[in-house]
């Protein structure tokens, strides 16, 4: 049987909030009427996650699962559910309840409405620290502002995509995925709706700082060269002022022959100079360093167990 709906659950540690998920999701896709598959993709958890989704798959014959042979991020965790569902239109959700599985069945209507991309758009969110907020607002703004490319702010991955969209996804070939940039830069038709985004059901959050920031950094690496130029500018910018400076030291000391050892100004360029270089190739470095990771070709990610069978695959 044709599959309608696939749905895409990246899993890391949710084990206390796996069956009252998939109670959820059973229900909204039994009352859309449409024939449907749960992907469970267990992203390397060390909880009893996986456990847990193994007796639901043996229970419901529409839970699938991946599971990873280890932590490889929640991205690639999504593109390996994308990689595996046959459905005719995909929905991508997170497994800690923040986005509102009942929320499925406006996505649909909305997509059948005619649209290729209906993501959803966060109105509010509840339960988040000021600092995650206000860090994510700011990376919003400041990613739409240097790009070309019209990524949607306040968007995260929740959304449906239909079977045209994802199958361009799986042969975009970069390493570094930033999934909602991928999808805007895709273009056909794409149209949202907003949501007010709960509160986690259960557990604590996967996303640290530390991976909110590589994430935010693969971002802005894969759609916009700015900071690049920004790097060139700079450069530029303190030479001309450099330039300035030395002008102005020959002048002191063959003209008026009025100088002073002068300690101050030397520490200052120096320091100044010697900032705006680390900077610049700390630029230049976090785009070699994706470059590389592009280069040397290495599969997504490894699977130790699943009941997908391989051969649906292509
Ligand atoms: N997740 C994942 N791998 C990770 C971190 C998170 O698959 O390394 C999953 C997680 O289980 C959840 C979704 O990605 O389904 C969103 O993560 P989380 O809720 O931790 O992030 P937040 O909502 O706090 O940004
Ligand atoms: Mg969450």
């Amino acid at each position: 049987m044709d599959i309608q709906l696939s749905v895409i659950l990246p899993v890391y540690n949710e084990g206390q909030n796996i069956s009252l998920l998939h109670e959820r999701l059973s229900k909204i896709c039994t009352d859309l009427s449409v024939s449907y598959e749960l992907i469970f993709i267990n992203d390397g958890s060390r909880d009893n996650s996986m456990a847990l989704i193994r007796d639901l798959a043996k229970k419901d014959s529409k839970v699938k699962y991946i599971n990873f042979s280890r932590n490889f991020g929640h991205q690639i965790a999504v593109m390996a559910g994308l990689d595996h569902a046959v459905g005719q239109a995909i929905t991508i959700i997170d497994a800690d309840l923040q986005d509102p599985p009942e929320l499925i069945r406006d996505l649909w209507n909305k997509m059948n409405e005619g649209y290729e991309v209906v993501y959803a758009k966060r109105r509010s969110r509840a339960g988040e620290n000021f600092l995650k907020k206000y860090t994510a607002k700011l990376f919003y703004r400041i990613l739409k502002r240097i790009t070309s490319v019209n990524i949607p702010v306040d968007t995260g991955d929740f959304r449906i995509i239909n079977r045209k969209i994802a199958d361009i996804l799986k042969q975009m070939p970069e390493q570094h995925k930033f999934l909602r940039g991928q999808i805007a830069w895709i273009g056909f038709r794409q149209t949202y709706i907003e949501y007010a985004r709960d509160e986690r059901n259960a557990g604590k959050t996967g996303y640290t700082y530390r991976k909110m920031l590589r994430f935010a950094l693969d971002g802005i690496t894969s759609f916009s060269n700015v900071p690049l130029k920004f790097a060139t500018f700079a450069g530029f910018f303190v030479s001309g002022i450099s330039f300035i400076l030395i002008l102005y030291a020959l002048y002191s000391r063959f003209i008026t022959k009025d100088y002073v050892p002068g300690w101050t100004s030397i520490m200052i360029s120096l320091l100044f100079l010697g900032g705006v270089q680390l900077i610049s190739i700390g630029i230049i470095g976090e785009y070699i360093s994706r470059m590389s990771g592009n280069i040397r070709k290495r599969p997504l990610y490894i699977i130790g167990e699943s009941n997908v069978e391989m051969d649906r695959k292509d």
